[in-house]
């Protein structure tokens, strides 16, 4: 008996957490952190559904927290089993993880001082110490290469572009007595097609039961190019004589707009102005993609391009927090990229604190925004934004740009899926409920296939 159990990422963004059990062996795709709403975050406090060191094994298909950043909580709560994964995602869960703990950190620090917790006195979800345990379960294995998880169970991790080290999972489940296996693909977040310095995700393999992320699954990016894009929006930004602030992951994202904004201002497309990488997880990770450049879209040309573009004298690297605080005298034109991603920490907030009552600002959305996120609360038109207690008036220029965003549309989804025959059953996770709902219905009408969006906690039969 095999069953499939969706643990998280279902009806929301984050927590991604899908559990198979098949002949007495548990094995857990991703473990992901609740993030956003401040209930949806109360549910890493939960104890988990399944005692973690029953679990044998964890297939991770890439880093981001959504999909990870449980898994020192895991290793805390007793989790002893190997943690599987690409060789670049196993390089960069250490810079991830260990950035997570002292966002865990700073939090409890916060809630203390402000005396909302659950907890008194309120504590971290993890330590340090607790990412040295889990990252000494990480067990590199190449794409396309068949592993064992647990006894009956093997996987296979395929290129998914979304992120350095991203994939899909590829899993088959022993069946007795029968010949064939049971195939199940787990898609983990898909990314883009021609994305610059990412290569295309290849298409999934036929199938009994697809988990589908479905993130943007109710609608279709503008069909701009990024270069396009982000010329109109940073000249616009900078015309405007202001800081343009990007919220951006510090891991890929940076560095792929650190490359664009150069190749624009080297083309002449944009005046030459000071970047600040305000972040020392995006300068560590420059390591790991050169170690990996052969895994995604780098030619050495590109690479190049990349380190040249880090090594101008307009783009300047803040690593302490000095040199961070510093950017606050700058007046005049200015780009500042800085995590998180999402606004709902990081050094990215104390840039809006200062910029965001100034009409001169731009702040440049680049990515998903969950719903409770401050990055949401902006793209929707907040008048005020609360940061460290306080009110900050709105008076920025708040824009997006949908060519920068990780994760597939409608149509790219559609065109990843190709010319797969039709699952038994689709499964639709890691969307808000308009967009796995949205994506529901344009797999229905188009393809004709049997879709469901599961709610967390829910448990299917596989063998039915
Ligand atoms: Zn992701």
């Amino acid at each position: 008996m095999a069953t499939l159990r969706f643990l998280g990422a279902a009806g929301v963004v984050s927590g991604s957490r899908h559990l198979v059990e098949a002949g007495g062996h548990r094995v857990l795709i991703d473990c992901g952190l609740f993030q956003g709403e401040k209930e949806l975050r109360e549910r890493n406090w939960d104890r988990f559904l399944v005692p973690p060191a029953s679990i044998d094994a964890v297939v991770l298909t890439h880093g981001h927290i959504d999909h990870s950043g449980f898994l020192p909580r895991l290793a805390r709560e007793g989790f002893r089993g190997p943690i599987l994964t690409s060789p670049a995602t196993a390089d960069l869960l250490g810079l991830l993880l260990y950035d997570s703990a002292k966002c865990q950190a700073e939090d409890a620090v916060y809630a203390n001082r402000k005396g909302y917790s659950r907890h008194s006195p309120a504590l971290p979800l993890y330590e340090e110490r607790d990412v040295d345990q889990a990252l000494r379960l990480v067990r590199p294995v190449p794409r396309e290469v068949w592993f064992d998880p647990a006894p009956g169970v093997r996987c296979r991790f395929h290129e998914a572009g979304h992120m350095l080290g991203s994939s899909f999972i590829e899993m088959e489940l022993a069946r007795e007595g029968e010949g064939s296996p049971l195939r199940i693909v787990f898609s983990g977040d898909v990314g883009r097609f021609n994305a610059p310095l990412y290569k295309d995700p290849v298409s999934p393999p036929p199938c009994d039961y697809l988990v589908c992320e479905s993130t943007y699954g109710d609608r279709d990016h503008t069909p701009a190019r990024p270069l396009d894009e982000l010329e109109a929006v940073t000249n616009e930004a900078l015309h405007r004589g202001g800081m343009m602030l990007v919220a951006s992951f510090a891991i890929g994202r940076c560095q792929q707009l650190v490359y664009l904004l150069r190749t624009l201002m080297a083309a002449g497309r944009v005046p030459e102005t000071p970047v600040w990488v305000d972040s020392p997880m995006a300068v560590d990770a420059m390591e790991v993609f050169k170690k990996h450049g052969g895994e995604h879209d780098f030619s050495e040309a590109k690479m190049q391009g990349v380190a040249e573009s880090l090594a101008s004298p307009f783009v300047r690297m803040a690593k302490t927090a000095n040199e961070s605080k510093a950017i606050n005298n700058h007046h005049g034109p200015g780009i500042v990229i800085a995590s998180s991603g999402m606004m709902n920490g990081g050094r990215i907030l104390h840039h809006l604190a200062r910029r965001l009552p100034d009409p001169k600002t731009t702040v440049l959305v680049a990515g998903f925004q969950a719903k409770g996120t401050r990055g949401r609360t902006l793209l929707d038109g907040a008048e005020f934004l609360r940061i460290h207690g306080r009110d900050i008036p709105v008076r920025a220029v708040v824009k997006k740009v949908d060519a920068l965003s990780g994760h597939a549309d409608r149509h790219e989804l559609d065109r990843w899926l190709g010319t797969l025959p039709a699952p038994k059953r689709t499964f639709l996770v890691h969307g808000e409920p308009p967009a796995a709902r949205g994506l529901a219905e344009f797999l229905r009408s188009g393809r004709g296939w049997d879709v469901h969006v599961p709610t967390i906690g829910e448990t299917v039969d596989l063998d039915a």
